[in-house]
């Protein structure tokens, strides 16, 4: 008989890596290329991508051979987060139980605090295991994880559709309205590939639209606060819902100066790993939606960044990022037990292989994310995703 609670045995790590046609976030821009080791800088908020999606996996196994699935952010450099599990977590967590999985994310923070290891990488390495260990525990309980992070406040999460990755803002307006055909009521756009200007994008989707449309834009870190204050305001007579990441996430005060000064809801989170990121930017009223990542934060965070949120009064709208789907499934999961949380982002173009990647019911459709089922995170990597494997 397998049982999760007879201590880790394993963690095994692989790097899942899939083509795609088009980049993130769209087409290539004026100046923008693709350099030796396939990363593009956008020049928008002059961040690294990459040309390929690519998450790291990870599975944990205990003596008695119960298996549990985690899943971080592998874009760039995903060697990284190998090294980072074989030579310090999994000694560490060898022996252990999943049942103590929130002991287990404190224990593993404690290891490299003092020397600045605060994010990045090594709480990205913790958030993959974290993530095995919830499914291993909710498995051994036979019940779905939501159960295990406070109950199932909805049957369905409503998903917001981001991004329209298209090369012309008519495609995009296209493509906003392909969406709204089939059920989805709200959209995001990202500002750093609105090459014809962030307002005109505002105007055309709203025009084409119309005013029943929820309308969001990411603005990617890419402004000072006296112009993200600027151009909020200019987007304001469109009914912008919320306006994410205005300017760069280490300025709080800036943040701040923006929610005060403008008239819609200022969001952010995604590049939070820990409670502790959200504590300083609710404590300053520089959010007013949250929006964590499960692949950064783990479930053990995640779950204490929504907590923390609904004692500030404020919403939670969890991002979506690239994966195969593992991380996705946990953050659908949280979201079932949030108490305020109006929307889960929709990547749909990441999102809807998923189906392909695991067992498991992961279906996004007329504007609502299903609830995978059955135990743990209810979904596991089928033969299709180990294709994918290169390391
Ligand atoms: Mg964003």
């Amino acid at each position: 008989m397998t049982t999760a609670d007879d201590g880790i045995a394993s963690i095994e790590t692989f790097t899942v890596t899939i083509p795609r046609e088009t980049p993130y976030l769209g087409a290539l821009g004026p100046g923008e290329s693709v350099n030796a080791a396939g990363y593009i800088v956008r020049r928008g908020n002059r961040t690294i991508y990459s040309t390929v999606d690519r998450s790291v996996v990870v599975r944990v196994t205990t003596k008695s051979g119960a298996v549990g699935w985690g899943e971080t952010y592998g874009l760039v450099a995903p060697a990284v987060i190998h090294a980072l599990i074989d030579d310090i977590i999994a000694p560490i967590v060898a022996g252990r139980s999943p049942f103590d999985v929130e002991m287990i994310w404190e224990d593993l923070y404690d290891l490299m605090r003092v020397r600045g290891y605060q994010g990045g990488f090594w709480l990205d390495a913790i958030a993959a295991v974290d993530i095995a260990l919830w499914d291993l525990k909710a498995r051994a309980c036979d019940r779905p994880l939501h159960q295990l992070l406070g109950g199932r406040r909805r049957d369905t999460i409503p998903a917001y559709v981001s991004g329209l990755p298209k090369p012309t803002l008519a495609e995009r307006v296209d493509l906003a309205r392909s969406f709204v055909d089939r059920g989805f009521d709200a959209f995001k756009f990202a500002g750093v590939v609105s090459f014809d200007g962030i307002e005109t994008e505002m105007a055309a989707l709203r025009e084409a639209l119309g005013a029943k449309i929820k309308l969001m834009v990411d603005l990617h870190w890419m402004f000072s606060p006296a112009e993200a204050v600027a151009l909020i305001r200019r987007l304001e007579p469109y009914d912008l819902s919320f306006a994410e990441a205005p300017c760069k996430p280490e300025d709080v005060a800036g943040l701040a100066e923006v929610a005060a000064r403008v008239g819609v809801p200022i969001a952010g989170g995604e590049e939070w790993r820990t409670v502790f990121d959200a504590r300083a930017r609710l404590e300053a009223r520089a959010v007013s939606i949250v929006q964590p990542e499960m692949g950064h934060t783990g479930i053990t965070q995640f779950m204490r960044i929504a907590h923390l949120a609904q004692a500030h009064h404020a919403r939670v709208m969890p991002h979506a990022t690239i994966g195969v789907g593992i991380f996705a499934a946990a953050s659908l999961h949280a979201a079932a037990a949030i108490r305020d949380l109006p929307y889960h982002e929709y990547q749909h173009s990441i999102f809807d292989r998923s189906a392909q990647l695991l067992d498991g019911r992961l279906e996004c459709t007329a504007g609502q994310f299903a609830l995978p089922e059955g135990p743990g995170l209810g979904v596991v990597p089928n033969a299709m995703l180990w294709d994918h494997v290169v390391s």
